[in-house]
């Protein structure tokens, strides 16, 4: 059924536009220019004026012939990771990879063209479907930039997918962590490292008795942190007064969130009074978590349409935040699904040619299944 050499060519395509984060603009024309074929209305919001990139997310709307039937959101990000321009993708084997000095971009061209294809499917079989609303968004790499600035007021789905997990088609997550991320500025004391180190505050010393006694990497079952970031010291003969700490939290428990948020925070000003520093710290909620019951429509639907498309569906937890986790926020329910994208941010990079035609058969399956479904109540 679905067109196997068509999707590949279409993948192949899609990896070997440049689209780094903020620079999506080549891709975004293409697939207006591609979606208005598939008879989609398109429209690109202002999103990327307000993060400083050079495309806004693409929001295009597709009538189905069928009112009573709710409107569903099929979603994929743009932007991909570095290093990922001129990416020369390699066919062996039924496996897709890039030549080794730059990511594949599988993460998350995958998705597009499973939702391309799918599309030019639904149309050339004339498959009855609702309304059908495609979401391709910029900047999610690096904080969910695009998802976080677009035009609510464009978005009308009742429920959604995101086409953007590593699984194999089928994995369906339905437990995603909310973030916190915490900048931290220890001021110290400059002074003459070989005249007068006793009148300095030795703001790297600070950092490093604090990140000692800090409590990070997995937590638990739930809750990880990360020191990802530090800055600080200009030369060996300054007692350096001025450290940055960028750090992040997550967990898909609220309260564990808080608390972990609150360990490092409450540790750096401590260890910063304790030693004549002071620390001044910037919280920054980046995304808030979610969790969909498995027996919540959404996730009954990709269930059933994963098990059509013979498939063998199943429910994952994921450390990882997607754009997804501000459509559930904007009351969107939204489930993130398997793409087999593997190894991704790694020169590794690679997906199999079956999951390609096996995502986008997915999504068939989820058309025809939101078809059928009513529109009230997708709780
Ligand atoms: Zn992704």
């Amino acid at each position: 059924m679905i067109n196997q050499e068509r999707i590949i060519a279409d993948f192949m395509e899609l990896v070997q536009i440049n689209s780094p984060t903020k620079n999506e603009r080549q891709l975004a024309d293409l697939l207006t220019t591609r979606l208005t074929q598939l008879g989609c209305t398109v429209t690109e919001d202002s999103a990327g004026e307000k993060i400083g990139g050079n495309a806004g997310n693409l929001i295009a709307d597709l009538s189905g012939a069928m009112p009573k039937a709710p409107v569903l959101m099929l979603g994929a990000h743009m932007d991909c990771v570095s290093p990922c321009e001129n990416v020369r993708p390699q066919r062996k084997d039924g496996r897709i990879t890039s030549s080794g000095d730059t990511i594949l971009g599988a993460d998350d061209k995958a998705g597009i063209a499973a939702i391309l294809e799918a599309l030019k499917l639904v149309e050339e079989q004339q498959i009855p479907h609702g309304d059908i609303q495609i979401v391709f968004s910029i900047a999610e790499e690096g904080g969910l930039h695009g998802a976080k600035h677009i035009d609510r007021s464009l978005l009308k789905a009742d429920f959604g997918y995101e086409l953007d997990s590593s699984g194999r088609p089928g994995e369906i997550i339905t437990k995603a962590p909310g973030q916190n991320q915490m900048k931290i500025t220890i001021h110290g004391k400059a002074a003459h490292a070989g005249i007068a180190p006793e009148t300095g505050i030795n703001a790297i010393t600070v950092a490093s008795k604090a990140i000692a006694q800090l409590r990070q990497g997995r937590i638990d079952e739930e809750t990880t942190a990360n020191i990802g970031v530090i800055h600080g010291g200009i030369a060996t003969n300054i007692v350096p007064d001025l450290v940055e700490v960028i750090c992040e939290a997550r967990s898909r428990n609220p309260k564990k969130l808080q608390a972990q948020t609150e360990h490092m925070c409450e540790l750096f000003k401590q260890t910063a009074a304790e030693n004549g520093a002071t620390a001044d710290i910037d919280i920054e909620r980046k995304y808030d978590p979610y969790v969909l019951p498995e027996e919540a429509n959404t996730v009954k639907l990709a269930y059933q349409a994963a098990k059509a498309a013979k498939l063998a569906p199943r429910f994952e937890a994921t450390g990882g935040g997607s754009d997804a986790n501000f459509f559930n926020l904007y009351g969107i329910e939204t489930a993130v699904i398997g793409i087999g994208m593997q190894k991704c941010h790694t020169l590794e990079e690679f997906i199999e040619e079956e999951d390609l035609c096996n995502t986008a058969n997915w999504v068939v399956e989820i058309i025809k299944a939101a078809a059928a479904s009513p529109k009230q109540p997708l709780e």
